[in-house]
């Protein structure tokens, strides 16, 4: 899947974005399987884009940029650090529900649907519900 890391133009930034952001206490071995599984990605490419010291994450709620998504449709991991609630690429809070009905989203891995599960609200529609983080 595209847009986690890899060899993407945006990769430099975030690794950037992730450097801003304090690392501690690192994830355990057993957290980052977790972790992994509910992005859907594999345990050791996860580890891949973690930086060495490890990082702080909530894995509840899941969050979404509905602009990024709309850029580029896959759950995005540094949504889920303890300390994010904005996207620095659009200036925009993240949403941790749908915004149209209050439904939590579904773990990312479960993302086959490009919408709200329960009113079908599309993701990169939620962007205009978003709000400027300054
Ligand atoms: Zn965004
Ligand atoms: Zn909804």
């Amino acid at each position: 899947m595209a847009g986690l890391g890899g060899a993407m133009p945006s990769a430099g930034f975030a690794y950037a974005s992730w450097e801003k952001f304090r690392f501690n206490p690192p994830p355990s071995r057993q957290q980052l399987e977790a972790l992994a599984a509910v992005i859907g990605v594999e345990g050791d490419r996860l580890v891949q884009m973690l930086p060495p010291a490890g990082v702080g994450m909530k894995m509840e709620p899941i969050r979404l940029c509905g602009a990024c998504y709309a850029q580029s449709p896959c759950h995005k991991i540094e949504w889920q650090f303890k300390t994010a609630t904005g996207c620095d690429r659009h200036r925009l809070r993240l949403l941790s529900e749908c915004p149209n009905c209050g439904a939590r989203f579904k773990i990312p891995a479960l993302w086959v649907d490009e919408w709200c599960q329960r009113c079908f609200l599309k993701f990169e529609e939620m962007t205009k519900y978003q709000k400027l983080t300054q």
